[in-house]
C-alpha cells in the first residue's frame, strides 16, 4: 500500500488543498481507509484522535461528491449529501474547519451546527444549501424538527468518535437521525475502541463493513513518557509546579474528573501565577472556543479540562499532559495522554496518584499492559504549598461530601441521562460519574476569566532556573504500585 497522496488519483482541487496543507505522506489510517471509502464501502475504523482520521474519511467522501458540484445559487441544487456526526461542539467545529480546508477549491459547500449557539445563523446557512453537514446530534435534531435540515438525499454518514457519542448517551438521538436517512448509503464509523456497544451499533447500521485498525485499541504511544507520582490531594498543585519547572515545560493540558474541580483548579493555578484557562461543558460555546484559541496562540499556558470537553481536540505539540485526577475510566487515560507525543514528537504524561486511587491505577495498568511504577516527588521550597481544603470547603458549602468523588460516582445513571435529554446538547456527561452539582460559591456562577497579561512569560520560567535534564534528581527510587498502596487498600473502592 502506498503512503503518498499523489498515488491516490485525487481530483485536482482536492490534491491542491492537500498539498497546501503540507502533508507529505498519508498516515496509516489514511493509507488504509481512503482507498476503501473511495469504493463506497462501509467502514468500521479504530483510530484514535491525532491519527489523521478526519482526512481519512473526508477526502474520499469529497472526491465522491464532486459529481454533485454545482455553481447554482439555488438551495435545491445543494442538498445535504454527507452528514458527519460528532459528540462535542469543539470536535464538530474542528472537523468542519478541516473539511472546509479540503473542500476549498471545490464548489461543494459545508457547514457545522452544534448547540450552545444561536440557531439563526446556522439556519441561514442550512437554508442556502450545503453538501456536507457536520453536526452534534442534539442540535441536528433541533434543526430537523424545525425543518431546516432535510436528510433524504444523504449518501454518506460518518459517526465519528462513536464510542464517546454512546458514552454521552446519544444513542437514542443517533437512532432517530439515522432513521431519517436513506437506507441506501455509505456509513463510516470511527471509534477509539471497539466495545461490545460499538459492535452492536455497527451491526445495526453498517452493511458488511471493512474493519480498519491502525493501532491496537488502548495502545499508548511509545513516544509518551508516562510517569506516575504519589501526591496527596493537597500537594497536587505543588507537584504540577514542580514538574513544570523541573522539566522546563512551556504548555500543558491538565485533566480533572469534574467540571467543578476544573473551574476550581484553573482558578487556583491562576492565583498562583500560572496563565490558565478552563475547558469544561458548563462554559458557553464562545468561552470554550476562546479558551482553546488562547491555548493554541500561546496566550494561555495551562488548559485545565474535563474529558468530554477535551476529547478529540486537535492541538498539536502539547509537551505534557497532567492527570490531576486519575480518570475513572482507564480508557480515558489513553485518550488523555494521546494529547501529547503526537505525530512522533516526544511527550510527557504525568499522573498524580493519591492513596485512594489504587483501583483506578490498577485498571490503567491492566488496560495498557504496562507495569506502573509509582514515584515520589521531592519539592523545592519555593513551590506553593498545598492550600489545604480550599476545594473541600466549597464542596461542603455545596452540600457535598468533603471528597466530592464519592458523591459523583454514586449518582444513578438515569439522573445523568435525564440531564442529556432535557438539555438536548449534553452538558458534561460521562460514564461513571454525574455532572457536578451546582455550587453556591458565586465564582462558579460566572465564567472563568484569565487575569494575567497575554504577553507575560510562563510564571515558572520566571522562577529560579531549574535542572532541565530530568526529574530524576528530585525523585526518590521507584517503588512498586502495589507496595505503596498496601496500607490504603481498603479505601480504594471509591467506585
Ligand atoms: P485528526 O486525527 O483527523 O484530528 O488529525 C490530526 C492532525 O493531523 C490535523 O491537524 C491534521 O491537519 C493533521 N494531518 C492529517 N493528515 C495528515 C498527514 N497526512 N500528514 C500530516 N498531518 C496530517
Amino acid at each position: 500500500m502506498t503512503s503518498s497522496f499523489s498515488n491516490l488519483s485525487l481530483a485536482e482541487p482536492l490534491a491542491r488543498a492537500v498539498a497546501e496543507m503540507g502533508y507529505e505522506s498519508m498516515t496509516p489510517i489514511q493509507a488504509q481507509a481512503i482507498p476503501v471509502v473511495l469504493t463506497g464501502q462501509d467502514v468500521m475504523g479504530a483510530a484514535q484522535t491525532g491519527t489523521g482520521k478526519t482526512a481519512a474519511f473526508s477526502l474520499p467522501l469529497l472526491q465522491r461528491l464532486l459529481k454533485h458540484e454545482s455553481s447554482s445559487t439555488s438551495p435545491a441544487r445543494h442538498p445535504v449529501r454527507a452528514l458527519v456526526l460528532l459528540p462535542t461542539r469543539e470536535l464538530a467545529d474542528q472537523v468542519a474547519q478541516q473539511i472546509a480546508l479540503y473542500a476549498k477549491y471545490t464548489k461543494l459547500r459545508s457547514t457545522v451546527v452544534f448547540g450552545g449557539m444561536d440557531m439563526k445563523p446556522q439556519t441561514i446557512e442550512l437554508k442556502k444549501g450545503v453538501e456536507v453537514l457536520v453536526a452534534t446530534p442534539g442540535r441536528l435534531l433541533d434543526h430537523i424538527e424545525a425543518k431546516n435540515a432535510v436528510l433524504n438525499q444523504v449518501e454518506y454518514v460518518v459517526l465519528d468518535e462513536a464510542d464517546r457519542m454512546l458514552d454521552i448517551g446519544f444513542l437514542p438521538d443517533l437512532q432517530r437521525i439515522l432513521s431519517y436517512l436513506p437506507k441506501q448509503r455509505t456509513t463510516l464509523l470511527f471509534s477509539a475502541t471497539f466495545s461490545p456497544e460499538i459492535k452492536r451499533l455497527a451491526g445495526s447500521y453498517l452493511q458488511n463493513p471493512i474493519t480498519i485498525e491502525v493501532a491496537r485499541p488502548n495502545e499508548t504511544a511509545s513516544t509518551v513518557e508516562q510517569r506516575f507520582y504519589s501526591a496527596n490531594d493537597d500537594d497536587k498543585r505543588r507537584a504540577i509546579h514542580q514538574v513544570l519547572k523541573t522539566r522546563g515545560l512551556k504548555q500543558a493540558f491538565i485533566f480533572v474528573n469534574s467540571k467543578l474541580g476544573c473551574a476550581r483548579l484553573a482558578r487556583s493555578l491562576e492565583r498562583e501565577g500560572l496563565k490558565t484557562a478552563a475547558l469544561h461543558g458548563d462554559k458557553s460555546q464562545d468561552e470554550r472556543l476562546k479558551a482553546l484559541e488562547a491555548f493554541k496562540s500561546g496566550e494561555v499556558d495551562l488548559l485545565v479540562c474535563t474529558d468530554v470537553a477535551a476529547r478529540g481536540l486537535d492541538i498539536k505539540d502539547v509537551p505534557a499532559v497532567f492527570n490531576f485526577d486519575v480518570p475513572f475510566n482507564a480508557e480515558d487515560y489513553v485518550h488523555r495522554i494521546g494529547r501529547t507525543g503526537r505525530a512522533g514528537a516526544s511527550g510527557l504524561a504525568v499522573t498524580l496518584v493519591s492513596g485512594s486511587d489504587a483501583r483506578l491505577v490498577a485498571d490503567i495498568e491492566k488496560l495498557i499492559k504496562k507495569k506502573i511504577e509509582l514515584e515520589a516527588i521531592e519539592y523545592e521550597e519555593d513551590q506553593p504549598k498545598g492550600r489545604i481544603n480550599d476545594g473541600r470547603r466549597a464542596w461542603r458549602e455545596a452540600g457535598e461530601t468533603g471528597d466530592g468523588r464519592d458523591a459523583i460516582v454514586s449518582a444513578p445513571r438515569r439522573e445523568r441521562e435525564r440531564d442529556h435529554r432535557g438539555g438536548r446538547e449534553p452538558r458534561e456527561q460521562h460514564r461513571g460519574f454525574r455532572p457536578a452539582v451546582a455550587s453556591r460559591d458565586p465564582f462558579f456562577e460566572k465564567p472563568y476569566e484569565a487575569s494575567v497579561a497575554p504577553d507575560a512569560a510562563p510564571a515558572w520560567e520566571a522562577a529560579k532556573t531549574a535542572p532541565r535534564s530530568s526529574v530524576s534528581a528530585n525523585i526518590k527510587p521507584k517503588r512498586k504500585v502495589a507496595a505503596l498502596f498496601k496500607a490504603v487498600q481498603p479505601e480504594a473502592s471509591t467506585q
